[in-house]
Order: structure tokens, then C-alpha cells, then sequence
């Protein structure tokens, strides 16, 4: 077992807390929160310590959750690895690209595990399929939410569609970007509220993506087009569909999914298996920031696009 702790217990903290405290890998030690009630409330409930500092708690912990605001992660998590303890950090890893960079760089000098929590990897959906992509040509996705009012201290291509370009990431693997356009407004805050991109991969491999928190409903598709086959996620509901074109006829096809597992317990458990393995995690450090780069590129371009139209 690894003795483990969560730093920040909001929303989704709590969660961590809960699936740490619950895993065979995981023993939850405690857990700390600037707002000192929040994290007597969370350890009350698991029965562990709730911390007066954050230093008091990787005192007593080899791996620790980052569920703090994005605009916190990088101060939290560097003093995390610098007392050498393993480190999970919520998505989008940090703010800034030289802050991820500085991230990396210290992980790897301190030896530790360092993993970004880009859970939709885990998602059971997206596990269904992971076999069936083969050099993909087309990828469309939405993600569409209510506005949350939560996340919205980042610009909601660093908030949601940073999810989506991890996936694109993965599926695409090593390639490079020949083209980017990308356009996007702030609706209901001061930051970009609603994006859209547009990537072409050197292999031609082009994706088309919309994040938006200006919606009314929630929407999650990630669409795949490659040579005979089209394949659906929607790893909101988590349905999967394939269509496969067999001898001039399209064949449906409904791969199993998995939904008895959580995809945050998945990935935690994952965090705490490449701790006890001594690997790289499924998500590593150097993942989140190619994604953040991505991401970063991305939002560059909306600012320059925002600027030469402003009214
Ligand atoms: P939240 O505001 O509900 O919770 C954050 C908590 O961190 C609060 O309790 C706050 O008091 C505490 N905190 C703030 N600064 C701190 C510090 N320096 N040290 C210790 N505690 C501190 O936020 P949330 O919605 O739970 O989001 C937290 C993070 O999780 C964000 O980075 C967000 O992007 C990420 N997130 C990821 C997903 C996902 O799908 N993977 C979903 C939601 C949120």
C-alpha cells in the first residue's frame, strides 16, 4: 500500500479523497485544503488527518493528488517534488507553458512518478475503441457544457478542450502540426468562453474541434474517420459505435464497454500501479504538456484572430 494524500478537497478533490481512501494500492493518510473546514469535513468521513499545512502533509505521504485551481497548481506541485514524493496532478497541468516545462524537468531529476489527470484516457468509452483506431484521417469533436461557473478562471480551451486534444494526441501519436487556425469569443466571462480549432497533422490527418461552457445541455462527441471505418464516442453517456465498410457493405458494430469501473478510480489506480512498478504512469508529465502546448498554440492564435477583429 502507498501511504497517500489530497491537496485542495472541492469539488473534485473530494472524489480523489474518496477513491483513495477506497483502493487496495491507497492507504489515504490525510488531507490538506487552505479552507481548514473543507478538509476537516473530507477527513471526518474517511477517518484520516486533515493537515495544517501542506507541508505537515507530504511529511507523511509518499504520493500525492493535486485537485487545487489550475492558477495554484504549479506553486503546490513544485514543492511536492522537490520533498521527492510522487505526484498526480489534475489537468491542465499548469497555467503556463514554462511552468509545465520547469514540472518535467523536476520530476525527472527527482525520480518520482509524475502523472496528468487527463481522465478520459480512462474513460470507458474511449478504452473500447483504443484497438480499432488505425491511422485516423478525420477527427470532429464537441464538448459543450452548461456554463459551470467553476473552471472559468481559464479560458475554456485550458479547461475542456485541453481533453480532447490529449485524446487527439494519443490517437494521432508523433506527428507534427502543418496547419492551425482557431477562432473563439468570451460570452459570459472575460475569458474565451466558446473555441473552435482547426489542426492539420503532417500525415494529413486533419481534426476539427468545438469546446464551449455556453450551452444548454451537456455534450461529449469524439468522432474518428479513417479508411473503411467510422467510429462514435460519446464519453459523456459513454456509448461507443463502429461502422465498418466489409465487401460494399457498412457492418455495425457495437464493441463491449465496460461501465462497472470508474474512469477516476482506473486512472488513480494506474498512478499508484506505475508507483509500484517503477514505470512511466499512462499519462505522464511530458503527455500533459504536449497537450498544454497544443493548447497554448491554439489559444494564441483566438487572441491574434480576437485582436484583428475587435470592434
Ligand atoms: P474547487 O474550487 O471545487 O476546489 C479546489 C479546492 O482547492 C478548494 O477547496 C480550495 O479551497 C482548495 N485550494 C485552493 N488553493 C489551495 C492551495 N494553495 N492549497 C491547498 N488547497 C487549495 O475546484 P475543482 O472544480 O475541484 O477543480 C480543481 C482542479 O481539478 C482544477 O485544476 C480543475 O481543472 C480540475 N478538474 C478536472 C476535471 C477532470 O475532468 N479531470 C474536472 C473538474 C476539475
Amino acid at each position: 500500500m502507498i501511504r497517500t494524500g489530497v491537496v485542495g478537497v472541492g469539488h473534485l478533490g473530494s472524489v480523489h479523497a474518496r477513491i483513495l481512501a477506497t483502493l487496495e494500492e491507497s492507504q489515504l493518510v490525510g488531507v490538506y485544503d487552505i479552507i481548514s473546514e473543507r478538509a476537516q469535513a473530507v477527513a471526518r468521513q474517511w477517518n484520516v488527518q486533515a493537515f495544517p499545512s501542506l507541508e505537515a502533509l507530504l511529511e507523511a505521504v509518499e504520493a500525492v493528488s493535486v485537485v487545487t485551481p489550475t492558477e495554484t497548481h504549479y506553486p503546490v506541485a513544485r514543492r511536492v517534488l522537490e520533498a521527492g514524493r510522487h505526484l498526480f496532478l489534475e489537468k491542465p497541468m499548469t497555467q503556463h507553458l514554462e511552468e509545465a516545462r520547469a514540472l518535467v524537468d523536476l520530476a525527472r531529476r527527482q525520480g518520482v512518478r509524475f502523472q496528468v489527470g487527463h481522465v478520459e484516457r480512462f474513460n470507458p468509452a474511449v478504452l473500447a475503441v483504443r484497438d480499432w483506431v488505425h491511422n485516423p484521417r478525420f477527427i470532429e469533436s464537441h464538448r459543450l457544457t452548461l456554463f459551470p461557473g467553476r473552471g472559468t478562471d481559464v479560458d475554456v480551451v485550458l479547461d475542456l478542450m485541453i481533453h480532447d486534444l490529449d485524446l487527439v494526441l494519443y490517437f494521432v501519436g508523433p506527428q507534427e502540426i502543418e496547419f492551425l487556425d482557431a477562432v473563439g469569443v468570451p460570452v459570459l466571462t472575460h475569458k474565451v468562453d466558446i473555441a473552435n480549432a482547426r489542426l492539420r497533422f503532417k500525415n494529413g490527418c486533419t481534426v476539427n474541434l468545438t469546446a464551449s461552457r455556453v450551452y444548454s445541455s451537456h455534450m461529449r462527441k469524439f468522432r474518428i474517420f479513417q479508411r473503411d471505418t467510422y467510429i462514435s464516442l460519446d464519453t459523456r453517456k459513454k456509448d461507443v459505435e463502429v461502422y465498418i465498410l466489409r465487401d460494399g457493405t457498412v457492418l455495425p458494430y457495437f464493441p463491449e464497454v465496460d461501465r462497472s469501473q470508474e474512469p477516476l478510480a482506473l486512472e488513480l489506480r494506474a498512478f499508484l500501479q506505475a508507483i509500484q512498478h517503477r514505470q512511466d504512469p499512462p499519462v505522464t508529465g511530458e503527455d500533459g504538456l504536449r497537450a498544454l502546448e497544443l493548447a497554448h498554440r491554439i489559444l494564441d492564435t483566438i487572441h491574434e484572430n480576437l485582436k484583428r477583429y475587435e470592434v
